[in-house]
């Protein structure tokens, strides 16, 4: 068993014994599966078991990296015993919890697979789908999304999530069903530029397809989750949408400026009304409407600087939140 001590996402692709860019690869997987762990501990064994038995039918190299996303069950006893009998395990260890997305970056930058495929750890994706989403890739695409077509999740959720969908469809500018959907497989050229954008708040199926040429959307079952509860409530759902909303765009900044210009055009143009009105009709009441268009001419000005002011606001954030997306602790895998 080694047990190698990280820090950073550089660090991991550096010094991650399954991915060293110029040292020959003790071992390269033909496909990696990277799952999000975050207390799964009551679906881990039956988990692993399913998707042990798929990745063997299938007959290619894998490897699974379990990333323990700072549990506080018994998950990382669990992935840890697992990863001591299976070779083809590791588990990455964080050092808290740092949410989903992550947690499968992390994941993503220690898989050496020409393919790999992300999917919960609750077995509301069934393991049992990959070889579909593998089949596809094999027809060209980058990235090949599941949709679920019966979702086994509450009204609300449902509802948030359609929402959601066509918020992200409209930002990424790929139109697709199901982007809530974690049961996707992708080519690792995607992969790597993904890691490489080394983003705080990421979305990844929506970085995936902003970044791949050919993407597609097959059809995947979708069970009840088979132990335990979501580990999203309404506030988390909340913030990943803003995620997208500030992480994909700057349309909302820029539909403040826009307001602005508008704001300022009209003033003047009432301006222009009142002038001309003034020639024809005579003064309206004490020149109280005038003041109201000189008004809006800089009331709308005022708009277009704040929007302008955040747009580089904007613009700095987006260079600025260099902070780590997450932080290992331990990497856990039998030396191969
Ligand atoms: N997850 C995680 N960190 C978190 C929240 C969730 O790693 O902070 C994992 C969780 O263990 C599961 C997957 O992400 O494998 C999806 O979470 P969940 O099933 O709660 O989401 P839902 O199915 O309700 O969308
Ligand atoms: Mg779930």
């Amino acid at each position: 068993m080694s047990t190698l001590s990280l820090q950073s996402p550089r660090d991991i692709v550096a010094q991650s014994p399954s991915r060293q860019m110029d040292m020959p690869q003790k071992q390269q997987a033909d496909i990696s599966v990277v799952i999000p762990v975050f207390n799964e501990a009551a679906n881990i064994d039956m988990l692993h078991q399913r998707l042990s038995a798929t990745l063997q039918q299938i007959e290619r190299r894998y490897e699974i990296w379990y990333v323990d996303d700072g549990s506080s069950d018994a998950s990382l006893e669990r992935l840890r015993q697992i990863a001591e009998q299976d070779s083809n395990v590791g588990v990455i260890e964080l050092t808290r919890n740092f949410g989903q997305h992550a947690a499968v970056l992390a994941g993503f930058a220690a898989a050496s697979g020409a393919i790999v495929v992300t999917l919960d750890a609750d077995l509301q994706n069934p393991p049992e789908e990959i070889p579909k989403l593998l089949a596809k890739i094999d027809e060209g695409y980058e990235v090949v999304g599941g949709w679920r077509e019966e979702r086994q999740d509450p009204v609300f959720r449902k509802a948030a999530s359609k929402l959601i969908n066509e918020m992200t469809s409209l930002a990424v500018g790929v139109k697709m069903k199901d982007y809530g959907c974690m049961l996707r497989a992708y080519r690792s050229g995607i992969v790597r530029q993904i890691v490489d954008c080394d983003e705080r708040s990421s979305f990844i199926p929506a970085l995936a397809n902003s970044l791949a040429k050919r993407s597609a959307e097959i059809e995947v079952g979708h069970a009840d989750r088979f132990s335990g509860s979501s580990k999203y409530g309404l506030l988390k759902l909340l913030r990943l949408s803003f995620d997208l909303i500030t992480g994909f765009s700057l349309l909302p900044i820029q539909l403040m400026s826009l307001t602005g210009i508008l704001v300022a055009v009209a003033g003047v143009g009432f301006g222009v009304f009142l002038l001309i009105r003034r020639l024809l009709v005579g003064p309206e009441v004490e020149g109280v409407f005038t003041l109201f268009a000189i008004l809006f001419v800089f009331i709308g000005i005022l708009i277009l600087a704040v929007g302008l002011v955040g747009e580089y606001v904007g613009r700095i954030y987006l260079e600025v939140r260099r902070r780590p997306t997450y932080r290992i602790r331990a990497i856990h895998h039998l030396s191969r």
